[in-house]
């Protein structure tokens, strides 16, 4: 009997859902009896993704679910008497192949790429999100949970709580969680877990999501990772610091004692390649009509494509060096947002970063100024460019692109590009109240 098998029966676990995600990177699962589980493990579990997202064309409806062993976690906001956990898969073909419409199939295989260059990749993603009241039984409206007045109840100890218990829910989830705080907009969180390899940290980031809604959805209120939830506040990012580690001893390849920076040439290189493919990028790593309304100056989101040390409006930030931390040298990209698929966008910053150090992409100088009070002419100057204005130029740049699109592998870039310009093109028909508001009047 596989040990899971028996962790399984010791847990009291009845059912088990083997999770995995569409190109958006929203969870599907199927759920199986654990009888049905020891089947699982030996051959997977066969099911028909012709429906979902991205995934098939008809005459490839038939795929399989591998169940990741590693990734068993009891859910543990599911009750005694229905205990359920999770198994994260990966999506295989009848012959046993990788499904290339898999996005974990796709981190996987710019992981490999890496490995193959004798490095590993760490990610640590940190999300922010907004606890939103509930409208009775009516349509959502993005209130936040701390304003005092839509429907009583105490503030601050709440919030606290809920954090608390999101934090405790996250821990008995196998994250490690390093601080939570509020954000700075009303309403708005963030709690940070510890880094991981690039595979583990997308896991971590699609667990955290429904973690964070179903402990918010237990106390009465809604989690979203919507990007720009409100207008006039800050919006929700997912900046993912990330570093290269050599696989032969385990040392952080981005430290270098000799620069002002502690930076390696290593390092310069892959934030080149990350500036130089920042365009395309942004159709990954901010991937929603909304994302660009979150990428405008002023909100402590980058628009810039520009790196520093200190400065938040710029895309790339490179947290200050203090003695000792040499191993804890990373690039801290600042624009993916938590509305992106995990697994596809750092297998897109993967690629931008290891296509600067195979290029050997030049040195790109810093700027430490505050990028928000610049003029168009002195950006002109300096040769800054600024991040696509909405999802629809940003799939132009993705379109032509093909290192980041090589990341995402010809099935997913097909039919992510055709479902994000159906998205695009179906937000942009649309008749705004701002317009209505600007012009019914006045024209
Ligand atoms: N919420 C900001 C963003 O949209 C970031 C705030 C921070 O620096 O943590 O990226
Ligand atoms: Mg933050």
């Amino acid at each position: 009997m596989n040990e899971i098998v028996r962790q399984v029966q010791s847990d009291h676990v009845q059912f088990i859902d083997l999770q995995f995600t569409d190109i958006n990177g929203t969870i599907k699962s199927v759920t199986i009896p654990t009888a049905r589980l020891q089947e699982a493990i030996d051959r997977g579990v066969w099911f028909d993704g012709s429906s979902i997202q991205g995934f098939a064309r008809i005459q490839e409806s038939d795929m399989f679910l591998m169940p990741d062993l590693a990734t068993y976690r009891v859910l543990p906001w599911t009750s005694d008497e229905r205990r359920r956990a999770r198994l994260i898969c990966d999506i295989k073909r009848p012959d046993g192949t990788p499904f290339e419409g898999d996005p974990r199939s796709a981190l996987r295989r710019a992981i490999s790429r890496c490995t193959t260059l004798g490095y590993a990749y760490n990610c640590g993603p940190e999300l922010e999100f907004f606890l939103f009241k509930k409208n009775g039984d009516g349509p959502l409206a993005p209130v936040p949970h701390d304003v005092g007045g839509y429907f009583d109840f105490s503030p601050k100890d709440e919030a606290q709580s809920i954090r608390a218990d999101i934090v405790r829910a996250l821990e008995q989830m196998g994250m490690s969680v390093e601080a939570s705080h509020h954000e700075v907009a009303t309403g708005q969180h963030e709690i940070d877990f510890e880094y991981a390899d690039a595979l583990t940290a997308a896991d971590n980031a699609v667990t955290f999501k429904y973690t964070v809604k179903a402990i918010a959805a237990a106390w009465g209120v809604y989690a979203t990772f919507m990007p720009k939830p409100i207008f006039g506040i800050n919006g929700s990012g997912m900046h993912t610091h990330q570093s290269l580690i050599d696989l032969k001893n385990g040392q952080n390849l981005f430290f270098d004692t000799d620069d002002p920076y502690k930076l390696s040439a290593l390092a310069y290189a892959f934030i080149a390649g990350q500036l130089y493919h920042a365009k395309a990028l942004s159709a990954v790593v901010a991937p929603t009509v909304n994302s660009y309304k979150r990428l405008t100056p002023g909100y402590e989101a980058p628009v810039y494509i520009s790196w520093a040390q200190v400065n938040r409006s710029a895309l790339i930030r490179i947290p200050r060096y203090s003695p000792g931390r040499d191993q804890s040298t990373r690039v801290e990209l600042r624009f993916p947002d938590p509305s992106c698929n995990p697994y596809l966008a750092f297998a897109a910053m993967l690629y931008a970063g290891l296509d600067g150090i195979e290029k050997e992409l030049p040195h790109v100088e810093p700027v430490n100024e505050d990028l928000y009070h610049f003029t168009t002419e002195d950006l002109k100057l300096r040769g800054i460019e600024t991040l696509p204005g909405t999802l629809g130029s940003a799939l132009d740049a993705l379109e032509v692109d093909d290192v980041v699109l090589s990341a995402l592998g010809d099935h997913i870039a097909e039919w992510y590009l055709r479902a994000k310009r159906a998205e695009w093109d179906e937000y942009r028909i649309q008749v705004s109240q701002w317009e209505i508001d600007r012009y019914l009047e006045t024209l």
